[in-house]
């Protein structure tokens, strides 16, 4: 059992249950941290992504994995959120999608921020990306930076010395590199979801903007796509 103290390589790694997030636990254990996981359920359109995030964490040696539960559906506002606004399928258009859930990150991030501190982890890892990303603004290097300036204003531990470094390992990474490390580092990305409706059973659509990221980085990465469709034909 791994006890967690300030002085120990102690992490939280935000886990979504899709191939960025997996790719960066691996990046986290190779680096040596104890890692606890943590992923939420906010009201997003299904949990095949949450039951994917404790696959993932169990494969790849995560010490804990918490799912914390938070209701965003009761804002909605977002087409993964609120039923009621569709998910696009039509391919990836220019500007922020509807797909963006307001304020996301930096709720997800500061859940994080506790649960370090009371982990006594003085980092935390998360898989933003800012080069095959769908125009989310708290994805960007300028965001992550002022977050992590502004949590070590915020805790206890750092003001007492534990300062908090926010990892965004694969942030300048294309969606083929980021697919390349995680084979290098052994992620079987048949555990993952990234599908923003996948079906209950972790199916994915094959036409929304992460069907079609994904797709792509496994195409360019010359890494045959394990994703398991809900339709034969996932072209269009
Ligand atoms: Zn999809």
């Amino acid at each position: 059992m791994t006890t967690p103290t300030r002085h120990g390589k102690t992490a939280v790694v935000l886990l979504s249950g899709g191939l960025d997030s997996a790719t960066v636990l691996a990046m986290a254990r190779e680096q040596g941290y104890v890692c606890h996981c943590l992923s939420m359920d906010y009201g997003q359109r299904h949990r095949a992504e949450l039951d994917a995030a404790a696959r993932v964490a169990e494969a790849l040696g995560a010490a804990h994995h918490r799912v914390v539960k938070i209701d965003l559906a009761g804002f909605g506002g977002s087409a993964l959120t609120d039923d009621s606004i569709a998910v696009p399928t039509d391919g990836i258009a220019p500007g922020i999608p509807v797909t963006y859930v307001p304020a996301r990150n930096t709720i997800l991030l500061s859940f994080a921020l506790a649960n370090a501190e009371v982990a006594g982890a003085n980092d935390i890892f998360f898989g933003a990306n800012a080069v095959d990303y769908s125009g989310y603004p708290d994805c960007r290097p300028d965001y992550v930076k002022a977050y992590e300036a502004m949590a070590n204003l915020a805790t206890r531990a750092a003001i007492e010395g534990q300062r908090l470094t926010v990892h965004t390992p694969i942030i300048a990474l294309s969606k083929a590199d980021i697919i390349r490390t995680g084979i290098a580092l052994g992620v079987d990305y048949a555990l993952t979801v990234s599908c923003y409706q996948a079906t209950t059973d972790g199916l994915a659509c094959g036409q929304c903007d992460a069907c079609r990221l994904r797709c792509a980085g496994f195409e360019q990465a010359a890494v045959a796509d394990p994703t398991r469709y809900k339709k034969l034909n996932k072209n269009k």
